[in-house]
């Protein structure tokens, strides 16, 4: 289902980045990244400070696009990562200010296409950004985070507070962003209306257990009326608590020996695949 037939936001624009749809809150803007990956970018426009959640794959330029919109320009903006997976982070280079978890700093700075999972193919690309363009040469550039995130942390966009939460278990560094005001928790893919992904060379399952239990907690106190997440449409608390409750409940043997073999092919697929881009 794509995204402007969910009936939930309405595309007012194409753009050469992204497409751009308005918003489904008013607390938060929406683009997606043009690939079959479909990973989503959040804008949020604060009285001091814009913050943009993800940066999608970096096959175009973001910030042209969002400043040709009129959407930034006007404040500093913040680029904030919710984990280094190339969907997420790939276009990080374009922006001047950028911030990440401790946990996966070293991976951006590196540039390091083994962590950031750089997996691409030309039949994931909706259209190539230039004649000739292969996605085979793709790989993840290395970027100088400005600001290092920890769990507790709070992103100050003047009008409106983002806490850091530190939800590791999808990748080490992972993060989810909430907006305690509002209750709405940006998600990354931590959680989204699909299955966990927790076979990825830096995934943890112990880890993704206890990130589910945090999310059940969230969803119990009433601290999250909606999910933005890094993947697919937004969903309430209750989809948040059965999405969480199902990761713990199947999480038995049979399940950690299957991931971790399937971690293993993934390791090797990746190695393979990165050492041959270099
Ligand atoms: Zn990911
Ligand atoms: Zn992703």
């Amino acid at each position: 289902m794509s995204r402007g037939a969910a009936g939930s936001g309405r595309l007012v624009s194409e753009a050469p980045a992204a497409e751009w749809l308005e918003s489904e809150a008013p607390a938060a803007e929406w683009l997606e990244s043009q690939s079959g990956n479909r990973a989503n970018m959040w804008l949020l426009r604060g009285s001091h400070l814009d913050l943009l959640i993800d940066a999608g794959l970096g096959l175009r330029s973001v910030p042209d696009y969002l400043k040709r919109a009129g959407l930034i320009g006007s404040r500093p903006l913040l680029a904030v990562a919710t984990h280094v997976h190339f969907d997420h982070s790939g276009g990080l280079h374009q922006f001047e200010k950028v911030a990440v978890h401790r946990a996966e700093a070293e991976a951006l700075v590196q540039g390091d296409n083994f962590e950031t999972v750089t997996w691409l193919s030309d039949s994931e690309i909706v259209k190539a950004p230039e004649p000739g363009w292969t996605a085979r040469n793709y790989s993840v550039r290395p970027v100088l985070p400005a600001r290092v995130l920890e769990d507790g942390d709070v992103i100050n966009l003047g009008d409106r507070q983002l806490t850091v939460l530190h939800m590791p278990g999808h990748s080490r560094g992972s993060i989810c962003l909430h907006d305690r005001d509002q209750r709405i928790l940006f998600s990354g893919d931590v959680v989204y209306n699909g299955s966990m992904i927790d076979w990825l060379p830096y995934s943890n399952i112990s880890d993704y257990t206890q990130t589910c239990e945090r999310l059940i907690e969230l969803a119990d106190n009433e601290l999250v009326h909606k999910v933005f997440p890094g993947h697919f449409n937004s969903f309430g608390p209750e989809r948040l608590h059965s999405l969480a409750s199902s990761y713990i409940s199947n999480v038995g043997l049979c399940h950690k020996v299957s991931t971790s073999a399937v971690r293993c092919i993934a390791n090797l697929a990746l190695r393979a695949n990165n050492f041959s881009c270099t």
